[in-house]
């Protein structure tokens, strides 16, 4: 079986020369151990994070090591009565096509009919949790609010126009990188109005669409889209600093917002977030989100890359904007 390693630490913009792919091949099961095929396997903008040695909520990724990450596989072995063969799992053991690891290590998921694995990954997960803990703990929507999104598009992005609209915002904003991104915002997500900002800047366009002002920001993107919801948010207002992807492959410390004052004259709360401090609300996630998800209250789209083999050039062109909705890669 293969496995992808990071073997440089990427300035800038990573290459494939930054990984490598190794052969591995598995010795007999231990007894607690299972052995998994993974069938899709997770790439996020986190990822480019750990691949930089700095001090930040999780440790780099090792240099030399196989890299890890969110994926679903079945297991194919197993001496764990509690996992046993068949069970469908979902476990950090990602970029690899097999793996051989401690049962407590893999959580079993069950089936729904009719929907791929590769939504435990996605809606049905990390990311549809992330944009649920944003709307609901960080910056609360309230009935009647106006709500911006940037990255709207995207895995997280998707799933928080939806869930931004079931709370009971009365207008949702997205901003995505393509016309066609645009369309399925409205057409699909639930947003209420859309803009490409590369078109024209942030600063002009979402005024337009934000006639009212916005009450509730989920920052995706950070830098430019960051200062416009500043300019344009109500007393009171609220933002979500889920993630600054605008930045995460740039040199050079970019440029901040020049609007930082409204933040007093407004009284808004800008608060960050990290998934992993607020893993308490994933029940009532769970619960609430299979409710919306079986009544057809959400959809969701990804973007799936065949091969473990083009794992990175998916990751990159994630980070560069190819996918709408969750970019996963089906390694099985
Ligand atoms: P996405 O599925 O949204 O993929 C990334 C998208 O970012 C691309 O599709 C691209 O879409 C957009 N993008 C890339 N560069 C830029 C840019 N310069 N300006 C604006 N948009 C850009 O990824 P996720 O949904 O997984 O993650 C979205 C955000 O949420 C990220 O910032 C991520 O770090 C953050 N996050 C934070 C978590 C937390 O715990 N705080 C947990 C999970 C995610 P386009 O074509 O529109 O440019």
């Amino acid at each position: 079986s293969h496995q992808i390693q990071l073997v440089n630490r990427p300035t800038g913009w990573p290459t494939p020369e930054d990984f490598r792919t190794v052969e591995v091949s598995y010795g007999e099961l231990p007894m607690g151990h299972v052995r998994v095929v993974n069938e899709f396997i997770s790439v996020d903008p986190y990822m480019r994070g750990r691949m930089n040695d700095t001090k930040s909520y999780i440790p780099p990724f090792e240099l030399g090591a196989t890299m890890t990450g969110g994926a679903v596989g079945r297991v194919v072995e197993s001496t764990a009565s509690e996992v046993p063969v068949d069970s469908v799992v979902l476990h950090q053991y990602g970029w690899r096509d097999v793996v051989q690891e401690e049962a407590a290590g893999f959580r079993i998921v069950q089936e729904i009919p009719g929907v791929p694995l590769s939504a435990y990954l996605g809606v049905l997960g990390m990311t549809g949790l992330t944009a649920y803990v944003g709307l609901t703990r960080i910056a609360p929507v309230a009935e009647g609010d106006t709500v911006f999104i940037s990255g709207a598009a995207g895995a997280v992005g998707s799933t928080a126009g939806q869930i931004a609209r079931l709370l009971g915002a009365d207008r949702v904003i997205g901003s995505a990188g393509s016309d066609e991104k645009v369309a399925v915002l409205t057409e699909r997500f639930g947003y209420t109005a859309a803009f490409n900002y590369k078109s024209a800047p942030v600063r002009t366009q979402l005024p337009q669409e934000a006639p009212q002002g916005i009450d509730v920001y989920f920052d995706n993107v950070g830098g430019d889209h960051l200062e416009a919801a500043l300019d344009v948010l109500n007393r009171q207002g609220r933002v979500a600093l889920c993630g600054a992807i605008s930045a995460y492959n740039s040199e050079q410390t970019e440029p901040g917002p020049d609007n930082m004052a409204n933040i007093i004259k407004q009284g808004l709360s800008l608060r960050g977030f990290t998934l992993g401090d607020h893993m308490d609300l994933a029940s009532e996630f769970n619960q609430r989100m299979s409710t919306w998800f079986s009544n057809g209250q959400i959809t969701y789209d990804e973007t799936v890359v065949d091969g473990l083999e083009n794992t990175v050039e998916a990751f990159l062109d994630m980070m560069r904007g190819a996918n709408t909705g969750k970019m996963v890669v089906r390694t099985a």
